[in-house]
């Protein structure tokens, strides 16, 4: 039951018919892992507290550097040289109490992903690479946990929701091959790009918690030039790893 206080702090999310009371509790009750607290993890993060879910559990190994505040709006100036999660954590709780912050100041990989998982209805890429992206995939599937991925780059953007084992996942639309043509060197990143996607990202948890309409099965392109914003139908592939996983 929500309290008088949440009643108030909500209100505007309770008049939506696609939330109301009933939506809002189960919002409440929903526990994600975000992986990546930088330019797709700050308004994700942000935007997934300010709603009220349950616990969100965020994970980053970085540093806040100069050139981040750029695009990462959950650090300021005063941050600078910080360990990321750390600034993170407090920006969010300070944002909403209600919401059960957990942050680990950890490289995740194949085995240290597995002690997040425990419990989780959500785990959300928020990285700046492909081997994470194909982490957080297989993990979903090895895991039976619902995944968003998305991606950025310059005035672009993609995002997928994946219902592992029903829905196509990550590796039924990109190949691992894409991994070898990744480069180190910084990509080139506006700030509200990674805003919007981030933002979607979170939208897209919200929804499927609600039961609404989301990306299953849909790859959404994009374009911030020209502003358009194309959904393309993606098909399970029968011979993926998320058939054998
Ligand atoms: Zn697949």
């Amino acid at each position: 039951m929500l309290n008088e206080n949440q009643v108030e702090r909500y209100s505007r999310q309770i008049l939506s018919e696609n939330i109301g009371k009933e939506g809002q509790e189960k919002l409440s009750e929903i526990k994600v892992l975000q992986i990546g607290t930088g330019g797709l993890g700050s308004p994700c993060a942000l935007y997934l507290t300010a709603a009220g879910i349950g616990e969100l559990t965020i994970i980053d190994s970085d540093t806040v550097s100069l050139s981040n505040l750029q695009r990462q709006v959950l650090y300021n100036e005063n941050d600078i040289g910080k360990i990321k999660i750390d600034s993170a954590k407090k920006r969010l709780t300070e944002l909403n109490s209600n919401v059960k912050i957990n942050a680990y100041n950890e490289y995740v990989d194949q085995n240290s992903i597995k002690k997040f998982v425990r419990d989780k209805d959500f785990i959300i890429d928020c990285s700046d690479n492909l081997k994470t992206k194909f982490l957080v995939n297989r993990t979903s599937i090895k895991y039976d946990i619902r995944a968003i991925i998305a991606g950025v780059k310059d005035f672009y953007g993609q995002i997928l929701n994946i219902n592992p084992k029903r829905s196509a996942c990550y590796h039924c639309v990109f190949t691992e091959r894409e991994l070898h043509k990744s480069r180190d060197s910084p990509l080139p990143i506006l700030g509200a790009t990674a805003g919007i996607l981030g933002a979607i990202e979170a939208l897209e948890v919200i929804k499927t918690a609600l039961g609404l309409e989301n990306l299953e099965n849909e790859l959404l392109m994009v374009n911030l030039i020209n502003m358009t914003f194309n959904k393309i139908k993606v098909l399970k592939d029968d011979n993926c790893v998320c058939c054998g996983i």
